[in-house]
């Protein structure tokens, strides 16, 4: 082996305005090279149960069972349906883009009986639909996504569709991987039972933690399984001792993705949710007017459209890979494509947590006008 052949490793500090990750301030970069300490060690106990404390902030809970769970965004997906679910139970997925189908095909792997409720890409649910759906059969479990970062819609009313859910039995698990702590996400004043979030978007941590938390409703579902849940690794009831009182082993927790987590969730709580929210809505704002002063248009009409990722209309005649490898190239950039059935036709552009700042904006739209002109 010549080692020789591998230099030091030099990373590009892109500016990232795609759907995540996000980029991540100085201050959670040094949290991440602190020393490794045990998983047990008295101090990291400690830091355990400031992230919680944390978390609850940020998702405006008072629920007790509220962790960061190993993984990125999809773990924590996946943990919500797979200790909600039992072999057999029914299951309605509301579905209106990407993540929506992620939902369904995990909630099947863990052997629900699963229905589909669907929304052409780009459009948002009436909450009164999803009433009518859950009316129809008794169903286990509802889920959502909040904010749909394929199509860049964000579904409102969900405090009234968990509303009606609860008067069926049911409960609600939501996803809110791309929202948490860039839009309100009110998990008790909405009164929903799982939700889950990633370390990567708004919150502007590395990616590898999902935050989730579970309502006391949905602790009793779970306290009162029949059948032992179908993942070991995100089994709550084994995590909620190591992470609860007893701080039994059960797996090593990524102990410095934890300084991380703490450190952004620390920046959340300086800033202030409301404050936060603000911000992103009006750099959210500033790139909605500046990309129609350049005859670029939304996909999403404004009422549903998320402040935090922006789908924009490819004008025709542009190949939008071609301007994106521009944006990277001549700009050091990166928006994301679109897939799916908008492959091609739309741009996705993120303003999520510590990439959502003015400069940026001007950045990219000035970069836009350059590159479209120049065509
Ligand atoms: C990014 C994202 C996920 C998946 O998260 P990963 O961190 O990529 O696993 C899930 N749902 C939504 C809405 C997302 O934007």
């Amino acid at each position: 082996m010549e080692a020789t052949k591998f230099k030091d490793l030099e990373i590009s500090p892109r500016i990232l305005l795609g759907p995540g990750p996000s980029m991540v301030p100085a201050r959670v970069l040094s949290a991440l090279s602190m020393p490794v300490t045990g998983h047990l060690d008295p101090e990291f106990l400690a830091l355990m149960q400031e992230v919680q404390e944390l978390l609850r902030y940020t998702f405006q809970t008072e629920n007790e069972l509220t962790v960061p769970v190993s993984g990125t965004g999809s773990a924590g997906m996946e943990a919500a349906l797979c200790n909600l679910i039992e072999p057999g139970d029914r299951v309605l997925i509301a579905i209106m883009g990407y993540f929506g189908e992620r939902l369904y095909e995990i909630a099947g792997r863990y052997g629900a009986q699963v229905d589909r409720l669907e929304r052409p890409w780009g459009q948002v649910f009436e909450p009164d639909e999803i009433k009518a759906a859950l009316d129809k059969k008794d169903y286990k479990l509802l889920a959502l996504v909040h904010g749909e970062t394929s199509t860049g819609v964000l579904q409102t009313g969900i405090a009234d569709i968990a509303a009606a859910a609860h008067q069926n039995g049911t409960l609600v698990v939501l996803d809110t991987v791309a929202t948490l702590s860039g839009v309100p996400v009110e998990v008790d004043a909405w009164d929903v039972d799982v939700v889950f979030s990633g370390s990567q978007k708004n919150i502007s941590a590395p990616p590898g933690l999902a935050p989730l938390t579970v309502s006391p409703r949905a602790r009793e579902v779970l306290r009162n399984r029949s059948t032992p849940v179908g993942n070991w690794y995100l089994d709550l009831s084994l995590l909620e001792k190591y992470w609860g009182k007893e701080r039994t082993y059960h797996h090593t927790a990524p102990v410095n993705m934890n300084y991380a987590l703490r450190e952004a969730l620390r920046l959340i709580a300086e800033e202030g949710l409301q404050a936060r929210f603000e911000r992103h809505r009006t750099n959210g704002e500033m790139l909605w007017a500046g990309l129609e002063e350049i005859d670029i248009p939304m996909l999403i009409p404004s009422e549903y459209r998320l402040p935090v990722l922006t789908t924009a209309l490819v004008p025709s005649g542009v190949d939008a890979l071609e301007v994106r490898k521009r944006l990277m190239a001549d700009y050091n950039l990166e928006i994301a494509g679109g897939f799916g059935p908008l492959q091609g036709k739309i741009w996705r552009i993120g303003l999520m947590g510590y990439s959502s700042r003015p400069e940026h904006v001007l950045l990219l739209l000035a970069a836009l006008r350059e590159i479209l002109s120049k065509r």
